[in-house]
């Protein structure tokens, strides 16, 4: 990420919490997803964020053999859905005071 990493970090994990909670995502997907949005991570930033919010149990995973090759599938746990739940609510009020 180009722009203050410790800034955009919280932003890039509600943002995969979100799509977690929707339905399983992989990496690649996730960075795909998150470049659309303007945020270039490399795997190397994205795959410790995964890591951390597994760590956190926020996220589940899952190994499925996709064409021959094993791939990693994140998922929201049920201490996620909440988190996003209060990210969400915490993300509205900021945007709304910034907005003032
Ligand atoms: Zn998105």
């Amino acid at each position: 990420m180009k722009l203050s990493h410790s800034l955009f970090l919280g932003f890039v994990k509600l943002h995969i919490l979100h799509h977690a909670g929707e339905e399983p995502v992989y990496g690649l997907w996730l960075i795909e997803e998150l470049a659309r949005h303007g945020y270039r991570l490399s795997p190397g930033t994205l795959y410790p964020i995964l890591h951390s919010l597994k760590e956190e149990n926020l996220l589940s995973v899952q190994s499925r053999v996709v064409e021959g090759k094993a791939r990693k599938y994140y998922s929201l746990t049920a201490k996620g859905r909440s988190a996003l739940a209060e990210g969400k609510a915490k993300a509205l009020e900021l945007v709304a005071e910034i907005n003032e």
